[in-house]
């Protein structure tokens, strides 16, 4: 039988989690930026992370999942910037705001957890699915219909934002600095919505380690 919920104290763990496969990423991650952009998009990742598992590991150990998410996003905002230090933060301060009071992240509070994430990064970064942005994953992966097991949630929301972010290798950029590269993009999926995929599936792999 899987675990029903994430608590907060699990949700830290994820985190450092994800911070471990950012780590590991780190140059797959540079190399699709390098094909698009200036080649930094996997340091920034590692460094966003590193300091987000930083700042949970100092978190007073009776913080919410709200608390996390919210110094998870002020926490990736400080020491990235750019963009994607916009976007990634944003998504987990709009998650912060829509789990207030909650204790602990079921199927339906993750599914919540992912349309925040949208709604937020639609707003702070004017985009709309088919951008060609980290959107399009987390579209889809907010698209997934809660099942009674959070695992089967949460990977089916995973394979759902890596389908779609594979989809994003074949759009034009029409947004951001990118949009001047025209179909140079074509065949390299966008960085963005790859390193959501990374996190959504160390969120899910995370629970799958507990054996729980
Ligand atoms: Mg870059």
């Amino acid at each position: 039988m899987s675990a029903t919920v994430l608590t907060a104290t699990q949700l830290r763990d994820a985190f450092a989690y994800a911070a471990t496969r950012f780590r590991a990423e780190e140059s797959r991650l540079c190399a699709l930026d390098a094909a698009i952009g200036d080649g930094d998009h996997g340091i920034t990742m590692r460094l966003g992370f590193d300091a987000i598992e930083a700042a949970l590991a100092e978190l007073d150990p009776t913080a919410g999942i709200d608390v996390v998410f919210q110094t998870a996003g002020t926490t990736f905002m400080d020491a990235t910037g750019g963009a994607i230090g916009i976007i990634f933060g944003r998504m987990f301060t709009a998650t912060g705001r829509a789990l207030r009071g909650q204790i602990a992240l079921g199927p339906a509070e993750f599914i919540t957890m992912l349309q925040a994430m949208e709604a937020g990064v639609a707003k702070a970064g004017k985009a709309q699915p088919g951008d060609r942005t980290a959107l399009d994953a987390i579209h889809a992966g907010a698209a997934v219909v809660p099942q009674t097991d959070l695992l089967a949630t949460m990977q089916a929301a995973a394979t759902a934002a890596e389908r779609a972010a594979a989809g994003t290798a074949h759009l034009l950029c029409k947004i951001g600095r990118a949009s001047k590269l025209g179909d140079r993009v074509l065949g390299h999926p966008d960085p963005g919505a790859t390193s959501f995929c990374v996190l959504l599936r160390a969120l899910a792999d995370s629970l799958e380690a507990r054996g729980s």
